[in-house]
């Protein structure tokens, strides 16, 4: 069986953040499967075939790459950042350990890439500087109860959050609640930064606080982060400050 799948991480958006052992799988594959906008950003190539299907399918997509791979073809399944922060690393093994047999000896290779919170992390400064948690406020594939639970928790034990998939059109309110909640646990000034479109020419950054943060303002494209009261903004004197979380913390 000389069938294969790669799991590739595309990265935030900017070509020159994706790693070039993912720009070879790319060019490599005779098969490419994803998320519609995720395969967009890969380069056309002759004779390559594309496989571009909706948001929400990750399991049938995964197991699309898998039955290519059955049939001898050498598969690209790529998402956006890492794939296997919050993406189609762990539907792969999901459909894996469910599926034939005859899977779990194709050749299955995941090549990682800078997640969202890294790629906003690095435009700040060093928000991720010390002890930090990630995330996904999507309720598609967990109770909603449990993301409160998980949220209280981390802003409980002084974890700075990255925030994945904050709202879309289906999920309108839940970024609102989510801040409700942090308003209860921590300070009003603990920063909050929406980071929408990192380094894909689309790019936007906003820094607020508790207090002023408008759950309106994010979208599908915003990664939010929430600092902890440790978090520390340095003004320029031009353009936005950096924000840095330092290497020490205090008694807990
Ligand atoms: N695997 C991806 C995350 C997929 S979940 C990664 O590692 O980055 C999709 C969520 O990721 C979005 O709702 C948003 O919160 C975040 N995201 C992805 N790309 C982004 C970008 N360029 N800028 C800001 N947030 C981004």
């Amino acid at each position: 069986m000389s069938g294969c799948v790669t799991v590739a991480g595309l990265g935030p958006g900017d070509p020159d953040l994706t790693a070039p052992a993912v720009v070879r799988a790319l060019a490599e594959a005779e098969d490419l499967v994803g998320y519609i906008p995720y395969v967009a950003r890969v380069p056309d190539k002759k004779g390559q075939r594309r496989h571009a299907s909706d948001n929400r399918v990750e399991l049938d997509r995964a197991q699309h790459a898998l039955t290519l791979a059955e049939e001898g073809r050498k598969v690209c399944l790529v998402s956006s950042g890492d794939p296997g922060v919050f993406a189609m690393a762990a539907a792969v093994f999901e459909a894996l350990e469910s599926g034939p047999d005859a899977w779990r000896a194709l050749k299955i290779t995941v090549l990682p890439g800078i997640s969202a919170m890294q790629a906003a992390a690095a435009r700040l400064g060093a928000p991720l500087g010390h002890d930090f948690c990630a995330l996904s406020l999507s309720d598609n594939l967990k109770p909603w109860e449990t993301v409160e639970k998980r949220l209280r928790a981390a802003a409980g034990a002084g974890f700075v959050l990255s925030l994945y998939n904050p709202a879309s059109k289906a999920r309108p309110w839940q970024l609102g609640r989510a801040l409700e909640i942090l308003r209860a646990a921590l300070p009003d000034t603990t920063p909050v930064i929406f980071a929408t479109a990192v380094t894909d020419g689309r790019e936007h950054i906003d820094i607020e606080t508790l207090a002023t943060a408008d759950p309106a303002r994010a979208d599908m494209r915003t990664l939010v982060m929430i600092g902890t009261a440790e978090t520390r903004l340095i003004p320029r004197p031009d353009g936005q400050p950096w924000v840095y979380t330092p290497r020490r913390a205090s008694a807990a």
